[in-house]
C-alpha cells in the first residue's frame, strides 16, 4: 500500500474527553472515529489491527476444540424473561420494539441465546462436552462510556460457552479456557495476570479476570510479584498439567478490589513482594453451573437415565478493548510500537525525496515490489514531506520495522531499523528473516 492512497485521516485536534494515550493515539492516527457517545466507526488501520487480534483469538479458541458460530446482535426478550434476567439486567440493556410491538433487545451477552440453541438439539450426555463461541458486536448502555474503545457502548467481544455433564468435567473445560486465554494474550504481546474475581450478577462460584497492568486501567489490583515468575512454557493441555497450572496460579495472591482484604494480603505476601497497581480487564471467565440451564430447561439424559441440567461456563475476551489495551501497554515516550502479530503493516519504507530529486522514491518502489513478491505487507511512504515530519508520523502509526532509503542506503545494503533500536545495513533478501526475528 502507498501511503498517499491509504485512508488514514491523521488529525491534530483532539476532543477534551480524550484523556488517555490509547484514546488520543487512536484518534490522531485515524484508527477510529466517534459517531456518538461510546459508539465508534473503525477506520482502515484500526480495523486491520482489530481483525488481526480477532484472528489470533479465533485460532487459540479453535485449538482447544471450541467451535465458532455466529449469533445475531438482536435478540428476543422472551428468552431473557425465561432466565429471569430481563428485569435484572437493568438500564445497561438496550431495549427495542419491532413494528409488531414485540420486545427485542441488542444483545449485551449471549448466555440465554446459546442455551436456547443448545437445548433444542442436544438431548444426551453422548454429545457432551461441547464448547461454542462467536465473535460479535455487543451493546451495553454503559452509564459512563469513556476512554475511547476501552469502555464503549457498542464493542466487539469473543464470547464462548462450555457445556458439560457434571462439575468435574466442567472444571476441565474451564481450565482449558484459562490456559487458552493466557496463550492468546501472550501471542498478542501482552502479559495478562489471571485474578480471582467475584462472580457478580452473572452468578455462580468460579471466576477469573485477566488483567494487563496499566496506570490508566479501571481495575485496582493487589498481587504478589512472584506471579510474574510463573512460566507458561511449563504447562500443556494435558489435564494433569492444567490442574497444576491452576494450582500454581491460585497459590499466589492476586485479586481485584472486590476481593481484597488487607489483613490477608499482609499475612500472605511479604512487603517487598506486594504490588498494588491498576490494570485493564481484557478477559473474564465464569463457571456458573446450572444457573441458566435450569430455568431455561436445558437438560440431557445421563448414562444412568436421569435428567441432568447441563453445567455451563462462559468466557469473554474484549477484542475491541484489546486494541486500546495493547497501546496502553506498549506506548512509550510518544512512540508507538505494535507487537508484530497485530501491526497494521509488517514494515514501512521511508524514502527521503523531494520534487526535484525522486531517485530514492524510485529505489523504494523497487524495494516495495520485491517485498510484495515475498508476501510482506509493506507500506511505502510516498508522501512528500521532510524526514523529521515523516518519522513523527511513523512514531504515531507504530509499524515496528522501518526501511530508510536516503543517502546511506546503497543498491545492495539498505538501512533497516526496528523502532527504538539502532539501524543496521542489510541485504534486501535478508529483510524477510529480519521481520520474523
Ligand atoms: P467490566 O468490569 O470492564 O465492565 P465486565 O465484567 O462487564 O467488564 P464481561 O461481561 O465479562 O465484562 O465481558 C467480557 C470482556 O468484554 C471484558 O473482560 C472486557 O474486556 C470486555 N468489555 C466489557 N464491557 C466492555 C465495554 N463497555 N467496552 C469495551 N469492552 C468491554
Ligand atoms: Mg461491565
Amino acid at each position: 500500500m502507498f501511503l498517499s492512497k491509504l485512508f488514514i485521516p491523521i488529525t491534530k485536534n483532539l476532543p477534551s474527553d480524550a484523556k488517555i494515550k490509547s484514546h488520543q493515539l487512536m484518534l490522531r492516527a485515524g484508527m477510529i472515529k466517534q459517531s456518538s457517545a461510546g459508539i465508534y466507526s473503525w477506520l482502515p488501520i484500526g480495523l486491520k489491527v482489530m481483525k488481526k487480534i480477532e484472528q489470533i483469538v479465533r485460532e487459540e479458541q479453535n485449538k482447544i476444540g471450541a467451535q465458532e458460530l455466529l449469533m445475531p446482535t438482536i435478540q428476543s426478550a422472551d428468552i431473557w424473561k425465561e432466565s429471569g434476567r430481563y428485569n435484572d439486567y437493568g438500564e445497561e440493556m438496550l431495549r427495542i420494539k419491532d413494528r409488531q410491538g414485540r420486545e427485542m433487545l441488542y444483545g449485551p451477552t449471549n448466555e440465554e441465546l446459546i442455551t436456547d440453541i443448545f437445548r433444542s438439539s442436544v438431548k444426551s450426555y453422548k454429545s457432551l462436552p461441547q464448547m461454542l463461541y462467536h465473535i460479535q458486536w455487543k451493546f451495553r448502555d454503559e452509564i459512563r462510556p469513556r476512554f475511547g474503545v476501552m469502555r464503549c457502548r457498542e464493542f466487539f467481544m469473543k464470547d464462548a460457552y462450555s457445556f458439560d455433564l457434571d462439575d468435574n468435567s466442567a472444571k476441565i473445560s474451564y481450565n482449558k479456557m484459562f490456559f487458552s486465554y493466557l496463550k492468546t494474550f501472550k501471542r498478542l504481546g501482552l502479559e495478562a495476570i489471571p485474578m480471582a474475581a467475584d462472580t457478580g450478577p452473572i452468578g455462580g462460584d468460579l471466576s477469573h479476570e485477566f488483567i494487563i497492568l496499566a496506570e490508566t486501567g479501571e481495575s485496582k489490583i493487589y498481587t504478589d510479584k512472584s506471579i510474574f515468575e510463573i512460566d507458561l512454557n511449563n504447562y500443556s493441555y494435558d489435564n494433569l498439567s492444567l490442574e497444576k497450572m491452576i494450582k500454581d496460579y491460585s497459590s499466589v495472591y492476586a485479586v481485584t478490589d472486590e476481593k481484597f482484604k488487607k489483613a490477608e494480603f499482609d499475612k500472605k505476601v511479604n512487603k517487598q513482594n506486594q504490588l498494588i497497581t491498576k490494570g485493564i480487564e481484557v478477559g473474564h471467565i465464569f463457571y456458573f453451573g446450572d444457573k441458566y440451564s435450569k430455568p431455561l430447561n436445558c437438560f440431557v439424559d445421563s448414562q444412568d437415565g436421569k435428567k441432568n441440567a447441563v453445567k455451563m461456563g462462559s468466557y469473554g475476551i474484549g477484542v475491541s478493548r484489546l486494541v486500546g489495551a495493547i497501546i496502553e501497554a506498549k506506548y512509550e515516550k510518544e512512540i508507538m510500537k505494535w507487537p508484530k502479530a497485530v501491526s497494521p503493516f509488517d514494515v514501512v519504507i521511508i524514502p527521503s525525496f523531494n520534487k526535484n530529486n525522486k531517485e530514492n522514491l524510485t529505489k523504494s518502489i523497487k524495494i516495495y515490489e520485491e517485498l510484495k513478491k515475498q508476501n510482506i505487507d509493506v507500506l511505502l511512504d510516498d508522501v512528500e514531506e521532510n524526514m523529521s515530519q515523516k518519522f513523527k508520523k511513523h512514531d504515531l502509526i507504530g509499524i515496528p520495522f522501518q526501511i530508510i532509503v536516503g543517502s546511506k542506503s546503497t543498491e545492495s545494503k539498505i538501512e533497516f531499523k526496528e523502532v527504538n533500536s539502532e539501524s543496521s545495513f542489510v541485504d534486501l533478501k535478508d529483510i524477510k528473516s529480519k521481520l520474523k526475528s
